[in-house]
């Protein structure tokens, strides 16, 4: 067993025309991203109503995606046309739409995610969550 935590520079978010997120970051984090709250309203509406404070500071969107459960945030990851990128032994696979394996999109024994890209939301675009 490896304890991925420990991998620096994981642990990241970044706009750089797409929104670029390391698989290690947390989703309490995500959470209070003013980023997040500004561009992406849909994930910063979703992400309060996954479990609660505790699994929140634990949880990360890397972990969320690679157990791809089909619930909130992975709904919400293909609404907006999110893709992933994984790394492995001499591999780097990036841009592959995210969870298109629904419920095997864990990656291969020998590889890790290692980030989120969403696209910026199109014009006059928007998105609720039920309350
Ligand atoms: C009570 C409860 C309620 C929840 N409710 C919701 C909900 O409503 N909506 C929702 O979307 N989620 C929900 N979740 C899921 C939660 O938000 C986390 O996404 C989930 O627990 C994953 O946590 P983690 O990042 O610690 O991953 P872990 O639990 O550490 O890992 C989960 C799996 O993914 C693998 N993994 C983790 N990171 C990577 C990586 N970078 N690369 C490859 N494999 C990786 C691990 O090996 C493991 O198999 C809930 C969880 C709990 C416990």
């Amino acid at each position: 067993m490896v304890d991925i935590n420990r991998i620096p520079g994981l642990d990241y978010i970044r706009k750089r025309g797409n929104l670029c997120i390391g698989a290690m970051y947390a989703e309490a984090a995500l959470e209070r991203s003013d980023l997040i709250r500004t561009k992406y309203p849909i994930l910063a509406d979703a992400i309060p109503l996954i479990a609660d404070p505790l699994v929140r500071n634990r949880g990360t969107i890397g972990g969320n995606v690679a157990m791809a459960i089909p619930a909130t945030t992975s709904a919400i990851m293909l609404a907006l046309g999110a893709t992933s990128s994984r790394r492995g032994e001499g591999a780097h696979h990036t841009g592959e739409p995210v969870l298109q394996r629904a419920l095997l999109d864990c990656p291969r024994a020998n590889e890790i995610l290692t980030e989120i890209r969403i696209p910026a939301p199109p014009p006059r675009s928007g998105g609720a969550t039920p309350s």
